[in-house]
């Protein structure tokens, strides 16, 4: 297989998926498979939501195809935003309420862990598989970098004193949740 389906309306994890993938694999998008629809996405977990994008894109499409679906998971927030990350602070996904909103709610906590997951599912001949890749780190008391997109600016990694959006791609690639899923993908897609 050299070529596949990245079902998925988000520009910058297309832009993450294809600097991690390098040339391995080329990815197609929903828009050249003629798909302009919003994917469902109404499970109660990462795979859950995963595979109902990935599921809706091969019954459509009738195409072999993969999708991913991330959180952020804050410890002292009982594990939220979760599924909810991107409309944290309503339905209008605005990156910036939804990192005020963070930082309000940990306003006064000490325990500021938290963590990212990607669960990517792949429907290859109309078999799931899932492909999980988890980052743990802490959130910032303010944002920090330019970088990245989403909560980036407020998440720092363990084992830096940087948030994502202070780091470069390649830099961002090699420990995040969904750089270390897509190299799971990839390690499973060389031998199809
Ligand atoms: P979804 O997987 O498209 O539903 O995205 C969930 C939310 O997580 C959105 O608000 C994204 O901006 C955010 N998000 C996903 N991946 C990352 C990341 O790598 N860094 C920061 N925020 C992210």
């Amino acid at each position: 297989m050299n070529e596949i389906i990245f079902a998925t309306g988000n520009e910058n994890k297309v832009k993450e998926v294809k600097f991690a993938l390098d040339g391995i694999l080329s990815i197609k998008g929903l828009k050249d498979i003629g798909c302009t629809t919003d994917l469902p996405e109404t499970k109660d977990t990462f795979e859950g939501n995963a595979l109902q994008k990935a599921q809706y894109v091969v019954d459509n499409f009738k195409v072999d195809c993969f999708s991913e679906d991330t959180g952020l998971e804050i410890e002292a927030l009982d594990m939220k935003p979760g599924i909810y990350t991107a409309r944290y602070a309503g339905p209008n996904r605005d990156k910036n309420a939804n990192m005020d909103l963070v930082l309000k709610n940990l306003t006064g906590k000490t325990n500021r862990k938290a963590r990212f997951r990607t669960a990517i599912a792949l429907i290859v001949n109309g078999k799931p598989h899932i492909f999980e890749g988890i980052c743990n780190g802490k959130i910032a008391t303010e944002r920090m970098g330019n970088e990245g997109f989403g909560y980036d600016p407020i998440f720092i990694p363990d084992g830096f004193d940087r948030s994502f959006a202070q780091m470069s791609k390649a830099e961002k690639n090699e420990i995040s949740h969904r750089g270390i899923a897509i190299r799971k993908l990839i390690a499973f897609l060389k031998d199809k």
